[in-house]
């Protein structure tokens, strides 16, 4: 299908200093949590990318020296020569299909609690970032910077820019943003100091100015040299002579680097959630920056509509259309817009399952893309599937997410496949989800598989059809997959932190209750401790209702997992917007139909509650009917030729949709395997010690 002529200005060239990225879409800097142990993981992750048509892929933070150490948090690393050759792999997948690639050289400063190399973090101040925030800082405050520190940075900065070069780079970046080293140079919380780096705007800027002088010093007659900086804080500080002290940091650098990238500066506003924020947030802070340079400028925003990033072009707001998340859920973003396959995009849900695994520690997963890190080590393609061997009939009972994805990649694959669903519409759990507040971006997960899926000739779908054995061995398919989900159950949490015992009473409701339309009568009580998203949001949704809700949870913060999500903060203020108290540390002991009694976690103290009803979102758990009656009429179903049945999803193990949606991409990819431990290659690191090479010699 021809491209529209609207979209043109997208595949438009972009100068970068002495480098010319080939089209306006550009994979910002973004965590993958794969580190140089995992080069080849990595080298695909962002190759894939390249392949999908994004014109620049860049890494995420990358240490420059071992005194920025992020440990145990996944951080890359431009350190020694094992380093360059795990880069080296990267380019080389990114340089395959005529991409730049770009380097997101970085120091943390005061922001990494260098729990590996137990060297003192730097800081312009001694002033520590987010010390509080358990998870994520130690009780280890950083040192103040002196002179010979300062040098020591710009000398480690021009060094990991010629290794990045040697690596084979393009782009080499200063990061002056999210609370790292240069940032804390220009924020006077961070920067006290007297000298020649501390006071005015001028003074505050100039070791971000030198950062970016040295890396032109040292690279820039080959590489373009980037600056990536937050404005937020910067954007509400009134300037001496512009409107803010932001529009005075770029006038001042304005001819400095050769490209700016531009953000805010906490993960939070940065990476928004979906469920608080709409795509491009980013604009009313960073909408200034090209009226005051003539340097190229990328910014993100979540953005999955080719005419928003039109619009944004045309509007003079950025020059390069930024993508992380995006870039995740479909590689193939730039190349569907090219081929004029726009309906086809798997668009980003904007859930921030993919910032969690870097909280985690470990490789990146996506709820829309299960293939994302798969790439090298299960050799999974996200548009890909080799065609079948032999076409088979598969039965998918089920039209969840991970019925839908498994139905997807098997239709791929040429095999014959059913899915049968018993409710009134494709999407399980997400059919009610994505009505809740905040959700409905969520239900792309269903209609970019629903879409794919109707058109399919190989693709039967049907509703209303309740399945049982009787029905799937008349039906006799060559392969059965169980796709049924979970349910709430009604159980409690123990002192000892597991759930423990069910409390039956007819006031007591499950989510289950509240998605097929039980109202239960107010004052209503949510106790959570499934502490994800659920509680939180139906909480939100029952006061919407015009009910009095009460909400209580045996963690210490309302939706406490929602922190490796970004949206723990945003989760509070919606509570105290709809006025539901929030009770933490609290056990649900007790409830008569007219009080309940909470138990403090740790103490024991009793609290009462008049509530009419209580909503338990706690313990989800399979609903085994169906595979237990399966597992009683196997020589049945294997004498009508079936050759296998296998659960997943939620039916296996109930989790979030991300892991529905992998479990479900897998069964399609292992057809007929006989379990689910597919193995997977194992990467590791690169390990061949140059003579004479010493790493302390080059930290110096
Ligand atoms: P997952 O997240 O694993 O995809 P969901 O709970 O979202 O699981 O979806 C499960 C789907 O399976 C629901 O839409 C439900 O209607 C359907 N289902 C459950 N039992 C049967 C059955 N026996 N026959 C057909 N569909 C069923
Ligand atoms: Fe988008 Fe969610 Fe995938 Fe992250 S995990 S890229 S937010 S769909």
């Amino acid at each position: 299908m021809a491209r529209d002529s609207r979209y043109d200005i997208l595949f438009e060239p972009v100068k970068i200093g002495p480098v010319t990225a080939p089209n306006r879409f550009y994979q910002v800097p973004h965590a993958s949590g794969m580190t140089n142990a995992l080069p080849r993981v990595r080298a695909a992750f962002r190759g894939m990318k390249a392949e999908g048509g994004w014109g620049v892929i860049c890494t995420g933070a990358c240490s420059v020296d071992p005194s920025s150490d992020d440990a145990p948090l996944p951080f890359a690393s431009l350190w020694d020569a094992n380093d360059i050759r795990a880069h080296a792999l990267t380019t080389e997948a990114v340089h395959e299909h005529g991409a730049l690639a770009g380097v997101e050289l970085w120091h943390g400063g005061a922001s990494v609690m260098n729990r590996a190399s137990r060297l003192a973090p730097l800081s312009p101040s001694g002033i520590p970032w987010m010390a509080t925030h358990v998870g994520f800082m130690g009780n280890l405050r950083p040192r103040i910077m002196d002179k010979s520190d300062i040098r020591a940075v710009l000398k480690w900065q021009a060094e990991g820019a010629r290794k990045a070069r040697e690596a084979g780079f393009d782009i080499v970046y200063v990061y002056a943003g999210m609370g790292y080293l240069g940032y804390e140079f220009l924020l006077p919380e961070y920067n006290h100091r007297t000298d020649e780096y501390g006071g005015s705007i001028e003074n505050r800027v100039r070791f971000v100015r030198e950062l970016i002088e040295v890396t032109k010093d040292a690279v820039g007659k080959d590489c373009g040299v980037a600056l990536r900086v937050s404005l937020e804080e910067l954007r509400g500080r009134p300037g001496r002579n512009l409107p803010s002290e932001a529009h005075e940091l770029i006038e001042l650098l304005s001819d400095v680097p050769d490209l700016f990238d531009v953000k805010m500066d906490s993960s939070p506003t940065d990476c928004s959630a979906s469920r608080f924020t709409g795509e491009g947030s980013h604009e009313p802070v960073i909408d200034f920056v090209k009226s005051l340079t003539k340097k190229p400028v990328v910014g993100v925003g979540r953005f999955t509509s080719p005419d928003t990033m039109v619009s944004q072009i045309r509007r003079g707001v950025l020059d390069l259309i930024g993508g992380a998340r995006p870039s995740i859920a479909d590689p193939f973003l730039p190349a569907k817009i090219r081929e004029g396959r726009v309906d086809e995009i798997r668009e980003c849900i904007g859930c921030n399952i993919c910032i969690s695994s870097w909280h985690d520690g470990v490789p990146v997963r996506c709820t829309q893309n299960p293939t994302a890190g798969e790439e090298w080590r299960r050799g999974w393609h996200p548009e890909k599937v080799a065609p079948a061997a032999n076409r088979e009939k598969v039965l998918v009972i089920g039209g969840g997410p991970a019925g839908l994805e498994a139905a997807l990649t098997l239709g791929r694959a040429g095999h014959d496949v059913t899915v049968a669903d018993a409710g009134k519409s494709f999407g399980g759990r997400l059919a009610f989800e994505r009505t809740l507040p905040g959700l409905s971006a969520w239900g792309r997960v269903v209609d970019y598989r629903l879409q794919r899926l109707q058109q399919m000739p190989n693709v039967s779908l049907y509703l209303e059809s309740r399945l049982g054995v009787d029905e799937v061995i008349d039906l006799a398919p060559d392969h059965v997959l169980l796709a049924t989900g979970a349910s709430w159950t009604k159980m409690l949490y123990s002192s000892m932190e597991i759930p423990v015992g069910t409390l039956a009473h007819p006031a007591v409701f499950t989510p289950d209750d509240i998605r097929d339309g039980r109202l239960p009568e107010g004052p209503v009580l949510v106790f959570d401790f499934d502490n994800y998203y659920y509680g939180g949001v139906l909480a939100e949704h029952l006061a919407r209702q015009g009910l009095y809700v009460h909400y209580a949870t045996p963690a210490g913060q309302a939706s406490a997992w929602t922190i490796m999500t970004n949206e723990l903060p945003l989760v509070a203020r919606a509570l105290k917007d709809r006025s539901i108290p929030v009770s933490t540390l609290a056990s649900l002991t007790a409830f008569d139909g007219e009080t309940a009694t909470l138990a403090n976690l740790f103490t024991g103290e009793a609290t009462r509650l008049s509530c009419r009803s209580v909503l338990i979102t706690g313990l989800r758990l399979p609903d085994t009917t169906l595979a237990d009656a399966f597992a009683q009429r196997e020589a049945d179903w294997k004498a009508a030729g079936i050759r296998s049945v296998r659960m997943i999803g939620d039916a296996l193990a109930p989790g979030a949709i991300t892991h529905a949606v992998h479990s479900g991409h897998l069964a399609a990819r292992t057809l007929g395997e006989d379990h689910g431990h597919a193995a997977y290659r194992r990467d590791t690191p690169i390990v061949d010690r140059v003579e004479g090479f010493s790493l302390l010699a080059a930290a110096q």
